[in-house]
């Protein structure tokens, strides 16, 4: 058997005529971006979160930097950030200017919130919060510690559609919860998308302005803004995905459930939930002290695999100037180093499960 590591096929045939009627709909109404679809999508998104307002954007990207932006936070200012997210949270940071500080994860892959107490110097403007495969973070000592020192709180969500922390959804905790709709994401488009969700109307307006030239009225320029507008076609296709999202993320739980129940081999860690969190299960990421053997092994018999991320940022060539060493970040470091993400995706089947739990049980 063989077994890819995700099918975004299998997302769309689950759908496949909704989706083919909705991108009719829309190619023939002859409008095309910033339009009904993203409005309504807009509104749809904004109560599934439970935030006050959503404003569409062009990816996961633009939501981080823009958020900082509009918080005013840039050269000469600091944002704490853990050591293991995707470098994507730290770009966000630093195409403003500002200076990511990479705080230590707790066993949970969250930011360990003990630790961002020790990191804030004058400079700390902000907290940034990656709910980092599906996971929600320990989102109640890190709200407190934020309110404590007044900084602001940015929850980089582009994994956790619907995840939650003692029954509030991520994204709502802080200043704003930035998403992303890339295809593999949990809620996916079929190109570029992401958005932010805030509850402060000032804020909400200012990214409106901002993601269309800096402009409220059509040539009446307010600010230097960016082009980051969410286009009609992926706001209709997210939609039709949006009005389906409990059955997927039931499924995606009860894959996880599956795995949970019958991984069995002591050679392999699974995932542990922080008390009071939920995961929609963007990734099943076991660890492995061998994890290229591992790898290898499940290579082997054909299952797919993918390690989710080899390098962490503070390593990464683009931050070389930031000058952490291999060292840095020992915790960081070695779940780079042990991590791996096993096929989790919607429409995978019972049978290519089972194959998948086979194989890592009789790994030796
Ligand atoms: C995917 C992702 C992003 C970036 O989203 P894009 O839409 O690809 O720009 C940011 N942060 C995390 C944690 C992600 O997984």
């Amino acid at each position: 058997m063989k077994i890819m590591p995700n099918r975004l096929d299998r997302g769309f045939y689950m759908y496949q005529q909704e989706f083919e009627r909705k991108a009719l709909e829309v190619l023939r109404s002859g409008w095309y971006v910033l339009g009904d679809e993203v409005r309504s999508f807009e509104e749809e998104f904004a109560s599934y979160t439970g935030a006050k307002h959503c404003i569409g954007l062009a990816s996961g990207l633009d939501a981080l930097w823009i958020s900082f932006r509009l918080l005013n936070i840039g050269r000469g200012d600091e944002v704490i950030v853990q050591g293991n997210t995707y470098i994507a949270s730290v770009m966000g940071i630093t195409i403003n200017g500002a200076t990511p500080v990479f705080v230590e994860p707790d066993p949970h892959f969250g930011i360990d919130p003990l630790r961002i107490e020790r990191a804030i110097t004058e400079r700390t403007k902000a907290v940034l919060v990656t709910h980092l495969y599906g996971m929600a973070s320990k989102m109640d000592d890190i709200s407190e510690i934020c309110k404590r020192y007044g900084l602001h709180l940015v929850e980089d969500c582009a994994q956790s559609h619907g995840a939650r922390y003692n029954g509030q959804m991520t994204g709502t905790f802080g200043d704003v919860g930035c998403f992303s709709f890339y295809p593999s994401k949990n809620i996916g488009a079929f190109g570029d998308a992401g958005a932010v969700v805030v509850n402060n109307d000032n804020l909400a307006e200012a990214f409106r302005i901002f993601r269309n030239y800096g402009s409220e009225k059509r040539y009446y320029n307010k600010v230097i803004g960016a082009n980051s507008r969410l286009d009609e076609l992926q706001a209709g296709l997210l939609r039709v995905r949006l009005s389906h999202i409990e059955e997927l993320t039931q499924e995606r739980q009860k894959i996880a459930e599956r795995y949970n129940n019958n991984l069995n081999n002591p050679l392999i860690r699974l995932p542990e939930l922080a008390k009071g969190a939920t995961s929609v299960w963007h990734q099943y990421v076991v660890r492995c002290e061998e994890r290229d053997r591992l790898k290898a092994h499940l290579d082997n018999l054909g299952i797919g695999t993918i390690i989710h991320y080899p390098i962490p940022p503070h390593l990464a060539e683009a931050y070389l100037y930031l000058n952490y060493k291999k060292g840095s970040l020992p915790i960081t470091e070695h779940m780079a180093d042990t991590v791996l993400s096993i096929p989790m995706y919607n429409g995978i089947t019972e049978e290519e499960q089972e194959y998948v739990i086979n194989g890592i049980n009789h790994f030796r």
